[in-house]
């Protein structure tokens, strides 16, 4: 069980409060075009705030490689923090990040002050984790927050190299939310524990399909992966996405499941197309009988329900990968349906990052699932049971 201290386990008042935070938005023409991000770290910002502690905030943004780029600066996002917050949030413009300017703001703050230092990615250790910008990071404060689980899977100077020289560390209400469902409840579920998997490739999703055959009670794959378990079992694919190479392993992974007695569930029949474009002639097939020259975009509708009614009954429900290609308004229906019964259970559900809680958002059921994750590569790591270097680097409770 993964038991950290959080923000409600400290008291911040009169203490300088260094709070990584997950601010890579989008940004076009330095205007913020989705602000999420932003909004999801409010809680936690308020939080200290109210209790008199002095928050510094801290985050990267895109990828400047160690150069003070000006397009990747973060003082837009200091601008709308402060109509969020209805309180100045003072951005520490800063080509060193803690330089000379960062170290005066700090020294000005009093308690309740809000200061924003500039992007941690103008630092070129940043991202080697060099223990010169870690120093400086923590020289600023007595308390070190980790908000930003988007780079838990990470060992940055600014989520984890930071923590050597702070004495207290704790996780922010987003990570503790990503720990509770992702960590806690994938590892003691409530059952029936369904897994959903999907996306494009199984070489990606190795680790996870091994890790969560020891934890579900039914594993269903779908998506582009599935064809690989399809052309395994001697099916005809068509042009379908296929990795050849691992159809040795999807054979493995479903003796395992047969052994483990996990119920595990493939497509029965396929949306097929002879183009990869939403308007490219369709039509509904078997599993395993795609003809020559066409390629699997969805599943079809049979398993559709088939996997709808697999969710029905379960207790605890994690999800990762769409079921196809959900970007063309075609073939993504398969998607729709899951992401429907995923709504009307009363399950918990828990949506991996990326694709999945995209698909989720875009299709308008985002609102209905428990937890929706704000990491894509940390909540496979998550899900493939490895440990976190932004959430390890954490005291414990
Ligand atoms: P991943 O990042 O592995 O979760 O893969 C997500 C991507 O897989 C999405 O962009 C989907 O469009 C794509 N995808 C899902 N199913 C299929 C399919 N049957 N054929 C091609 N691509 C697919």
């Amino acid at each position: 069980m993964l038991n950290k201290k959080s923000v409600d386990d400290i008291n911040v008042k009169g203490q300088k409060v260094l709070v990584r935070c997950d601010f890579n938005v989008p940004l076009q023409d330095g205007k913020i075009t989705d602000e999420n991000r932003l909004v999801a770290a409010l809680p936690t910002i308020k939080k200290l705030v109210q209790d008199g502690g002095r928050v510094i905030l801290c985050s990267h943004l895109g990828k400047p490689k160690g150069q003070p780029l000006p397009e990747m600066s973060l003082a837009p996002v200091a601008a709308r923090l402060t109509e969020l917050l209805g309180q100045e949030v003072k951005f520490a413009a800063d080509p060193e990040v803690v330089g000379a300017n960062a170290k005066l703001a700090v020294e000005s703050m009093k308690d309740g002050d809000i200061v924003l230092l500039e992007n941690t990615r103008y630092r070129a250790e940043e991202t080697k984790n060099e223990d010169a910008f870690s120093k400086d990071l923590g020289s600023l404060a007595d308390v070190f927050v980790n908000d930003a689980f988007g780079t838990a899977h990470r060992a940055h100077c600014s989520n984890v190299g930071v923590t050597k020289f702070v004495k207290t560390n704790v996780v922010g209400y987003l990570m503790q939310k990503e720990i509770d469902f992702l960590g806690n409840a994938v590892e003691h579920p409530e059952r029936p524990f369904v897994a959903i998997l999907g996306g494009a490739k199984v070489s990606s999703k190795i680790s996870v399909i091994e890790n969560l055959l020891d934890k579900v009670d039914v594993l269903i794959v779908g998506g582009g992966m599935s064809y690989t378990f399809s052309k395994a079992m001697g099916g005809s694919v068509g042009k379908s996405l296929l990795e050849e190479d691992y159809c040795d392993y999807a054979l493995k992974m479903m003796k395992k499941a047969e052994e483990k007695g996990v119920k595990f569930l493939l497509p029965v029949d396929n949306v097929v197309a002879d183009d990869f474009d939403n308007d490219a002639n369709s039509q509904v097939v078997k599993a395993g009988c795609i003809p020559d020259g066409w390629e699997g975009l969805d599943i079809g509708p049979e398993t559709a329900k088939l996997f709808a009614d697999a969710v029905k009954d379960a207790k605890t429900v994690v999800w990762n990968g769409p079921m196809g290609c959900f970007e063309m308004p075609n073939f993504a229906v398969g998607t729709e349906v899951v992401a429907k019964a995923l709504a009307d259970t009363d399950a918990v559900t828990i949506i991996g990052g990326g694709d999945s809680a995209a698909a989720v958002n875009i299709l308008g059921y985002g609102d209905k699932m428990t937890h929706i994750s704000t990491g894509g590569g940390a909540s496979l790591e998550f899900l493939e049971g490895k440990e976190l270097p932004g959430v390890a680097a954490a005291d414990d409770k």
